[in-house]
């Protein structure tokens, strides 16, 4: 037992955890004791609710999918299985992953956990903050101490945004890097799995655990462009060999992220981290990208676009709920009403936004210009960074005197919004929140989804006014995930 409570801070805590568990409902991991077959053998690790696994139902929050158990495991849900981890059980997200703060669960919302600390309990019911989304559940579990990590799935920053509100780490590697056979589509191009962990170094063993190749995943990284891309990203290495020392590592700051909506708050702690890093060595660099304001629009256009063709498949017939209203034999078939009675408000709202800039009237207006806003902010990364895209055709020139490592920036606009901030208003004249208000919560995340880098928040304090958590992100070239950790690493 005391190896599996060293992996973390406070292992105990899950060390306890996980031997109730085991003698309850796992007991033949019990012959395997003293036999390690990797560095999460036996322990508890929770996984989000749009990851298929057999024993568990796979709801993806929603209605729709509720009694729905699938009869195999998504590859990394095997991959962790196999390395004799024990998925624990699964968490609430926002249902298919649509939202920023775990309010659109058929299950209802999650809390945030430091909530607790807060000296009055939990607070009244007004108070309470939002865990994040769309991996809130996952956040919350890991955060509170039930599991060592959570398996999150990142499109547009839905493990990073969860990770800074409940003061954990949340890492989104690059796209291709870990499998989504078994990931139920949100919207396929930009999904990633992701992670949710208290430190930097526990996510990266999970990390090295369930980045392989899967030959059913058409998007996962081949095993020879793996190689390709570990050549040629050969990660920073001071030349003390000091952990602590970045001395020659250049981290640029993209101007374009200081956006009006950030709290006051979070704009000092992002100078705090900027001084943190310099105090290391680091050399810190101003850098310019120019179309981060057009990736927010391009992203939901792009993301509702693909979930509405990806949700098509619900239609009641082959699995899930099925109304009861329509009958086949009458001619009146069930699609309809299965789907209104089983999509919530958010995904009603994507898949109507989806289709209609899907439609010929409107595709070339807003497909088609968001499909190019998407490869101009590829395009701004690519200028930024000091290694070049491994897995762009025609590499853009970089300017290796002033390329960067790694980019800093803030998580989030601001700290965990209140539960009752953030539903929208049912009266649309009303000056009250609207639902498309939420959006911008994302601005500091969905640049990195749509160029499928690597990025990564880590906790970095809390703010003076609330005392809740703020984390930084760092992003990295494609496939760097090396020395986005390594940096990572030293935030905390
Ligand atoms: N908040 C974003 C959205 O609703 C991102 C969600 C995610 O990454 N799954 O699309």
């Amino acid at each position: 037992w005391p190896r599996r409570q060293s992996l973390t801070d406070d292992g105990k805590m899950v060390g306890d955890f996980h031997r109730r568990y085991i003698l309850v409902t796992d007991t033949f991991f019990l012959l395997s004791l003293g036999n390690q077959l990797s560095s999460l053998d036996g322990v508890p690790v929770a996984v989000k609710d749009n990851f298929c696994t057999t024993r568990i139902s796979s709801s993806c929050g929603s209605a729709i999918l509720k009694d729905f158990t699938s009869p195999y495991d998504a590859t990394v849900v095997h991959l962790l299985r196999k390395a004799r981890a024990v998925v624990m059980g699964k968490t609430n997200l926002d249902e298919f992953g649509m939202g920023s703060a775990n309010i659109y669960s058929t299950f209802g919302p999650v809390y945030n956990p430091h909530d607790l600390g807060k000296g009055q309990g939990l607070g009244s019911p007004s108070e309470r903050r939002v865990a994040g989304g769309s991996s809130g559940g996952s956040a919350a579990a890991v955060a509170s101490g039930m599991c060592f990590a959570a398996l999150g799935s990142d499109t547009g920053g839905s493990v990073r945004l969860p990770a800074s509100y409940c003061g954990i780490v949340g890492f989104k590697p690059s796209y291709g890097r870990c499998s989504r056979w078994g990931l139920i589509a949100y919207a396929n191009s930009l999904d990633t799995v992701g992670l949710l962990a208290r430190t930097v170094r526990d996510a990266e063993i999970v990390y090295d655990i369930i980045s392989e190749h899967d030959d059913r995943d058409p998007t996962s990284m081949p095993i020879d462009i793996r190689k390709h891309v570990d050549a040629i990203t050969p990660g920073f290495e001071s030349i003390t060999g000091d952990l602590e020392d970045l001395t020659g590592l250049r981290i640029g700051i993209p101007q374009e992220y200081f956006v009006s909506e950030l709290a006051p708050a979070i704009v000092q702690l992002w100078r705090d981290g900027i001084a943190h890093l310099r105090d290391r060595g680091a050399t810190i660099v101003p850098v310019s990208m120019p179309n981060t304001r057009h990736a927010l629009s391009a992203y939901y256009v792009l993301a509702s676009a693909e979930a509405s063709s990806n949700l098509a498949r619900f239609d009641g017939l082959r699995y899930g709920h099925r109304s009861d209203k329509g009958s086949f034999k009458n001619d009146t078939l069930p699609y309809a009403d299965t789907r209104t009675e089983g999509f919530g408000p958010e995904v009603r709202r994507r898949i109507i936004l989806g289709t209609y800039v899907l439609t010929a009237g409107s595709y070339k207006n807003y497909f088609l210009q968001a499909q190019k806003v998407r490869r101009l902010v590829q395009e701004d990364f690519d200028h930024v960074f000091l290694f070049p895209n491994p897995v762009h055709h025609h590499p853009l020139p970089t300017d290796t005197s002033s390329g960067v490592h790694v980019l800093l920036t803030p998580a989030a606009i601001s700290t965990a919004p209140k539960l009752q901030d953030c539903f929208p208003s049912a009266d649309e004249t009303s000056n009250a929140k609207n639902p498309v208000d939420a959006y911008v919560g994302d601005v500091m995340t969905v640049p990195a989804s749509l160029a499928g880098i690597p990025a990564i928040v880590v906790p970095f304090g809390a703010s003076p006014l609330d005392g809740y958590p703020i984390g930084l992100q760092l992003m990295a070239q494609y496939g760097d995930e090396r020395t986005l950790l390594r940096v990572a690493a030293t935030l905390e």
